[in-house]
């Protein structure tokens, strides 16, 4: 029974040169018609995942820090009137710090968003000129500190491993980032994804990413000063205080289930698979005529689930229990995650395990890929 909700909003002010993400730049928005399809796309959601109060709302993007408070609170009041919300729901929307969207934040906590993650990026103009973003080094810092002064809990995003960032540089970085007395913080590598403008500079020759090594270096540091700060990873990339986890993105890594709606966004229920339609015209072309945004509604075969449930599971430094995992899927925990190359990888440090239970060490994590491909046996993965 899905207690999770996520909501897509697809606009940005501009696209940023690394960015492969569901967003799209527009001149208008007609809010009101917005509004009107991600309602029906709601209720079209409730009356087929019904149910149980929800745990979390997640407004993600683009840029939902776009959205005006009204029409945030208006569908907040829809969720609640369908689902109820479970006492302590988390709420968490993504942003952007511009001086622009910090003047919304008092109005976005007063309609019952408790949660934000926003996407600093970097602390310095340079790199955020590099990275396209419209917002500079103190104007992202005072939205920082905005958000911290109007909502409970504040998360922010940074890109490290860019080319010609030095080690010393990331630590520095990274020091001034936790110095700001967050409590989350997502740290990702940049990555050089297919069809984004990064991809073309670098097959112009404009700039060479950093190597592998040099990567890795980076990630072992992550690591290791978010670690003394207090805020482990309990993700690859995310990292938090005790407690203040994502619990919105533990649903997803936990494979349980949760409602996705608006253009391009994903859902699980009931071992049933849905994608919504991507571009922004075609998801309101959809809404007009089918009252829902829909176009895939897969049910997955039962070694799919596992074999999704075990990729989401070994990111997370919990691992994943295999005894209560086999059970749900009706398999066997040997079936899930190949005896053997577990015990190999444990003996070279990469991987541990403690009952029931396995998952990827810090070591292992900067592998992961690698890893999962040698854990999750082939047939699983096939399907
Ligand atoms: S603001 Fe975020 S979602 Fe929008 S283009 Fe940039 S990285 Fe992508």
């Amino acid at each position: 029974m899905a207690r999770a909700l996520y909501i897509h909003w697809p606009f940005c002010l501009a696209k940023c040169p690394y960015c492969d993400f569901n967003s799209h730049v527009r001149e208008r928005v007609d809010h009101a018609r917005w509004q009107d399809g991600l309602l029906a796309d709601m209720r079209h959601e409730h009356a087929l995942a019904g149910g149980e109060p929800l745990e979390s709302i997640f407004f993600g993007g683009g840029t939902p820090s776009l959205m005006p408070p009204a029409l945030v609170a208006r569908l907040l009041q829809e969720a609640e009137a369908l689902w109820g919300f479970a006492p302590g729901i988390e709420i968490t929307l993504e942003g952007n710090p511009s001086s622009v969207e910090a003047a919304n934040y008092a109005a976005l906590a007063q309609v019952g968003v408790n949660r934000v993650s926003l996407g600093l990026q970097a602390l310095d103009d340079a790199t955020l000129r590099f990275l396209g973003r419209l917002h500079d080094a103190s104007e992202g810092l005072k939205a920082l500190e905005v958000a911290q002064r109007h909502f409970q809990r504040v998360s922010f995003d940074l890109i490290y491993a860019r080319p010609g960032q030095s080690l010393n540089d990331w630590r520095a970085e990274l020091d001034r980032a936790l110095a700001s007395g967050t409590g989350h913080l997502s740290l990702y590598q940049l990555t050089i994804e297919p069809g984004t403008r990064f991809e073309t500079m670098v097959r112009k020759g404009d700039f060479v990413p950093l190597d592998e090594d040099a990567c890795a270096d980076m990630f072992a540091l992550t690591r290791e000063v978010t670690v003394a700060a207090g805020l482990p990873a309990y993700e690859i990339s995310n990292h938090a205080r005790p407690g203040e986890e994502s619990r919105h993105n533990l649903t997803y890594w936990r494979y349980q289930d949760y409602c996705g709606i608006g253009p391009g966004a994903h859902g699980r229920r009931g071992g049933v698979a849905t994608v919504r339609h991507r571009k922004p015209e075609n998801w309101l072309a959809a809404m007009a005529q089918s009252a829902h945004g829909i176009v895939e509604e897969r049910p997955l075969a039962i070694p799919e689930q596992a074999s999704e449930a075990m990729l989401m599971g070994l990111r997370l430094r919990e691992g994943v229990d295999l005894g209560a995992m086999a059970a749900r899927f009706g398999l066997t925990a040997d079936q899930l995650c190949d005896p053997a190359k577990a015990r190999f990888y444990e003996g070279q440090g990469l991987v541990w395990r403690d009952g029931a239970r396995v998952g990827v060490n810090g070591e292992g994590m900067v592998l992961l890929d690698g890893l999962l491909s040698e854990l999750v046996p082939e047939q699983l993965v096939a399907g």
